[in-house]
């Protein structure tokens, strides 16, 4: 028997990387698994590849793909189980050569994208419901030229706290998972010609010596989905090789 049999999830961002991992991890444990993403192509590739998904183009960044998105939901007329709010961007920008675009960008993505998913999708969400929060280990480290994206996350540590206890009274659980560097295509490709060399510089500050998979940020989301951690909410799970916490 799965762990989430018979569940209905969403993974935001589920074409690469930790979505695609968690998107993967779901549906071996049972779950039906909504993916979303910007690219047809890839969205369809990662459907393929997960099987028990229904793929809906969606940019988080934009309110009437968010509305069509839960129109899709709504017309598989089973209500949402999980929720995994992942998608997000990173990119470097000092405080010398950050742009206002790259605010909004930045922004519009990873804060106004993860409240306006969640926003649109409440009203679907089957009673005891879990959501899941991807906020970042760059939100409290202080590493040069990730302010930006370190603010974006260390916002969305904030919303988990708050949603927990808004919602409740409602029977929903939000909770947070605290990634710290993970070998995703994400993180490459803020050094595309030489994203191994990343990795292994990020390795260099962990005490466990190397960087995460997306497979073991997609375990802690499973448990956080699951009625393993029934009695946790407005929790943050850190899963960072032991890198220091913040
Ligand atoms: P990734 O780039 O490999 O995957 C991100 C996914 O989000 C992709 O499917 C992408 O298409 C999607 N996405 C991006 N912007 C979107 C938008 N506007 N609308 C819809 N989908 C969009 O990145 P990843 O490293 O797997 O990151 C996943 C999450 O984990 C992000 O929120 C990231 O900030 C967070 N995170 C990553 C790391 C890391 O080191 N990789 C560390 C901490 C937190």
């Amino acid at each position: 028997m799965g762990q989430l049999d018979g569940k209905i999830a969403l993974v935001t961002g589920g074409t690469s990387g930790i979505g695609l991992a968690t998107a993967h991890r779901f549906a071996a444990e049972g779950a039906h698994v909504f993916i979303t993403g910007r690219d047809q192509q890839r969205l369809d590739n990662a459907v393929k590849e997960v099987g028990n998904a229904t793929g809906v183009r969606s940019d988080v960044s934009d309110l009437a793909d968010l509305d069509r998105l839960a129109l899709a939901i709504r017309e598989h007329g089973t209500g949402l189980d999980a929720v995994f709010v992942n998608a997000g961007i990173g990119e470097f920008a000092t405080l010398d050569s950050v742009g206002w675009q790259d605010y909004q960008k930045t922004f519009n993505t990873n804060v106004g994208g993860v409240i306006f998913t969640v926003q649109k999708v409440l009203p679907l969400l089957n009673p005891g419901a879990a959501i899941v929060l991807t906020g970042s280990s760059s939100a409290g480290n202080g590493q040069p030229s990730f302010g930006l994206y370190a603010a974006s996350k260390a916002a969305i540590r904030s919303l988990g706290r708050t949603w927990a206890g808004e919602l409740v009274g409602r029977g929903i659980r939000v909770n947070t998972i605290v990634p710290g560097p993970t070998e995703t295509p994400g993180l490459g490709g803020l050094v595309p010609d030489n994203p191994q060399a990343l990795f292994q510089q990020l390795a260099t500050g962990i005490p466990m010596g190397r960087i995460g998979r997306p497979e073991e940020i997609a375990n802690a989301a499973l448990f956080l989905v699951s009625d393993q951690s029934s009695f946790m909410t407005g929790s943050e799970i850190f899963v960072d090789g032991g890198a220091e916490q913040i």
